[in-house]
């Protein structure tokens, strides 16, 4: 009987930082869910390690070239598991029916493809891709309406807003939401001292263990901005009704305040488990390993706003969310290849936000009615951006 109703579930960045929360989380529940796809970039060994550990049905490597390499590897290991490669294969398997979750954990646009195959193929999506939102948030909660997808939220701020809402929309009765931000590693700090931060200081996040483009976005606080964007596609609320604010101990992971007076928070150790545990078994609650908090023994709970002249890029994510259509977009791309760049040494830390501020401001925004016009302005701002880091334009 627990096989009829076993869930099957597709984590796609099952090697990074989400897609290993998911697979413990999972591992926790073997009577009713199991890993049946599993999806990494470039990583051979720790695929075939992870699909040695859950047993999957289909492995996928994103790179082509490493095709023989997975093959090898798991026959090697004398695993059962199908090998396959390319973003065509990883988006035919969500859409398929050798799943009915998908974990939606590869980091960055790269993520698209597959995040919308899931959604428009109707199947539950635990949507922790923000990037794909931020790109084709429109596109992306058209696309599971039409199909009836069930989208759970798996950013920490956003899953609790999820849960204060019971799943549902931001109607009239909510007056505002409020994302709650730890601040980064670099919170105090002037803009002299950000010059010289180095990508070693800058993916060591105080509270989060992430994967390393997260973590230069929390410490730029792009991380915050593309959750506004993020906030207002999920929950369908203008950006006059989304506020932002700094709380470093990251225990309360967002607040919506009703049109009564009431504000609900939700509250919980900042560990990702409890999210995907919230995705895996909504509406019902399941164990997700994560420990009781214990709020006498942290004692104090702490709030600022946050510092927007030291910090642009949230002021830089509020003004493409104003302008829209392919503002968002733009904003994204240049990001990723700031920070990439500055993952690499070849910029500065403060360049990030400069890269992303002259990108928009040389890339007018256009309306964004398709997945085109979106991958053009996309690769416009790539093209844009690279071209400024190249020539030392922004160094
Ligand atoms: P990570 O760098 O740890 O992992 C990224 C995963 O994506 C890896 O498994 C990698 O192999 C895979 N990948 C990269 N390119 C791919 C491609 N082209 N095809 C297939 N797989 C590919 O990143 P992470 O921290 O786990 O973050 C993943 C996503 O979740 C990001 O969008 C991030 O913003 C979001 N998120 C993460 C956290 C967190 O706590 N880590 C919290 C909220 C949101
Ligand atoms: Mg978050």
């Amino acid at each position: 009987m627990a096989g009829l109703l076993m869930q099957r579930v597709a984590v796609l960045g099952a090697t990074g930082s989400i897609g290993g929360s998911a697979l413990d989380v999972i591992a926790r529940h073997p009577d009713d869910m199991r890993a049946s796809v599993l999806a990494a970039g470039s990583n051979v060994d720790a695929l075939v390690e992870q699909c040695a550990r859950h047993r999957p049905d289909h492995a996928v490597i994103g790179e082509a070239p490493r095709l023989p390499a997975l093959r090898d590897g798991l026959r090697a290991a004398g695993l059962p598991t199908l090998p396959h490669a390319g973003a065509r294969a990883l988006s035919d398997l969500v859409a398929g029916d050798g799943c009915d979750t998908v974990v939606a954990a590869i980091v960055g646009a790269a993520g698209l493809d597959s995040t919308l195959a899931a959604a428009r193929a109707g199947k539950r999506l635990l949507l922790a891709n923000k990037e794909s939102l931020v790109l084709a948030g429109e596109l992306m909660l058209q696309a599971a309406r039409d199909a009836g997808a069930t989208i759970v939220p798996i950013d920490s701020e956003h899953n609790a807003i999820f849960q204060c809402l019971h799943g549902r929309e931001a109607g009239p009765e909510v007056r505002r939401i409020t994302l709650t931000a730890s601040g980064g590693p670099f919170r105090g700090w002037d803009r002299d001292r950000l010059a010289a931060v180095t990508p070693a200081q800058a993916v060591a996040h105080p509270k989060w263990s992430m994967g390393p483009k997260i973590s230069v976005d929390s410490a730029t606080l792009m991380n915050k901005g593309l959750e506004l964007i993020e906030a207002h596609h999920l929950f369908g609320l203008a950006d006059e009704r989304l506020d932002v604010l700094v709380h470093p101990q990251s225990l309360v992971h967002s607040l919506v305040e009703f049109a009564d007076g009431s504000t609900l928070a939700q509250l919980g150790l900042p560990d990702m488990r409890t999210a995907l545990a919230v995705g895996l078994g909504w509406p019902r609650r399941i164990a997700s390993g994560v420990g009781p908090l214990d709020l006498a023994a942290h004692g104090r709970l702490e709030f600022e706003p946050p510092d927007t002249a030291t910090f642009p890029c949230l002021r830089l994510a509020r003004e493409a969310l104003r302008s829209g259509g392919t503002a968002p977009a733009v904003l994204n791309a240049a990001n990723e290849v700031a920070v990439s760049a500055f993952l690499q040494g070849r910029i500065g830390f403060l360049s990030i936000a400069a890269l992303v501020e002259d990108a928009l401001a040389a890339i007018a925004a256009e309306p964004a009615q398709s997945l085109e016009a979106l991958g053009d302005a996309d690769a416009r701002a790539r093209r844009h951006a690279s071209h400024a880091i190249a020539t030392g334009a922004i160094a």
